[in-house]
């Protein structure tokens, strides 16, 4: 067998899985880098002509073949590799696993605050779809252009909180803990009076929003509040591949950390906020290169993601801003 044919047939994810514990999303296989370590920086994807690997502490800027992965696993020179994989079967010899770095500590609100709020989230997600009172809050949803799919999605309820009817939203991390439960009021204090249009549960720690649904692809959109990261997520579906969406809420900092971290995990980093300053200074706080994009104004009035899904403009955008040329082919 030549390189090519080397290349194309090699199984290098049986090789590679056994020298970093690697998981499965989407097209994907990741994980800690063989060569380099870190959590989350190799991935492994099959392509028309084989195996291919990319790491982002020591791979450059490209996607590397079979035969390069084990020149540099086995300190092989270009013929010798070839070989090797070529010639018998190739046996592999053993390797110590890397360590895995666990990722920054957050410290999580204590076990009965969970419970807690895991009834709360439940009651308040039947509540919202099927009790009469939250007729009021289906209505709320119905206008901002989100619909029961993406209400499931994120799992939003409705709860009378303090005796104000709000939209009970959730806060996961990852592994599917509730770090807090925000509340939007839809009153009509809130409406006169913007001020009084959130609460939180006591405990809450807003880390993220959105992260149960963040599953390891390309592209990561940072943008600010609940309801636009759900706008992008409800259209997104149809409109782009490899997008995971996240919010960082109403206020920045405090999470620079954990931020940072998360963003290492994607290929391409956008940070979508009304104000070009903020969104400057969240891409500046990642300490990576990341695009920032900010809501387009239309007959003088600002559009965010949700003011654009309202009226229709959502998919084009997302189109025109994020889609990238090897993705639109
Ligand atoms: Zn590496």
């Amino acid at each position: 067998m030549n390189a090519h044919d080397i290349n194309q047939t090699f199984d290098l994810l049986a090789l590679a899985q056994g020298d970093a514990k690697l998981n499965h999303k989407g097209a994907y296989y990741i994980g800690p880098c063989p060569f380099c370590g870190g959590r989350d920086r190799f991935n492994l994807k099959h392509t028309p002509n084989g195996w291919r690997w990319f790491c982002r502490g020591c791979g450059g800027e490209k996607y590397h073949t079979p035969i390069d992965y084990v020149m540099r696993r086995d300190n092989l020179d270009f013929k010798q590799a070839l070989e090797q994989m070529g010639g018998k079967a190739y046996t592999p010899t053993p390797r110590p696993a890397q360590p895995i770095p666990t990722a920054p500590a957050i410290v999580l609100p204590v076990a009965t605050w969970q419970a807690q709020r895991w009834q709360e989230v439940t009651r308040s997600t039947l509540s919202l779809e099927y009790d009469k009172p939250a007729q009021i809050a289906r209505d709320y949803l119905y206008a901002r252009a989100l619909e029961p799919a993406t209400w499931l999605v994120y799992q939003f309820g409705f709860g009378l909180v303090y005796s104000r009817p709000a939209i009970v939203i959730p806060w996961w991390d990852a592994a599917n803990t509730i770090t807090a439960v925000k509340y939007r009021f839809i009153d009509d204090l809130a409406k006169r009076d913007p001020g009084r249009r959130f609460g939180m549960a006591e405990g809450s720690k807003p880390i993220l929003f959105g992260l149960h649904l963040a599953g390891g692809q390309d592209t990561l959109l940072l943008c600010e509040g609940e309801f636009n990261a759900a706008s992008i997520t409800q259209v997104a579906s149809d409109t782009i591949t490899g997008l995971d969406t996240l919010s960082f809420g109403s206020q920045s900092g405090g999470r620079a950390d954990f931020l940072r971290q998360v963003a290492d995990g994607y290929q391409r980093v956008i940070v979508w906020a009304d104000d070009p300053e903020k969104a400057n200074e969240i891409r500046l706080s990642l300490a990576r290169p990341a695009e920032a994009l900010c809501s387009p104004q239309i007959d003088g009035t600002k559009y965010d993601a949700n003011a654009l899904l309202k009226n229709g403009y959502l998919a084009d955008f997302l189109r025109e801003t994020i889609q990238t040329p090897t993705n639109a082919q």
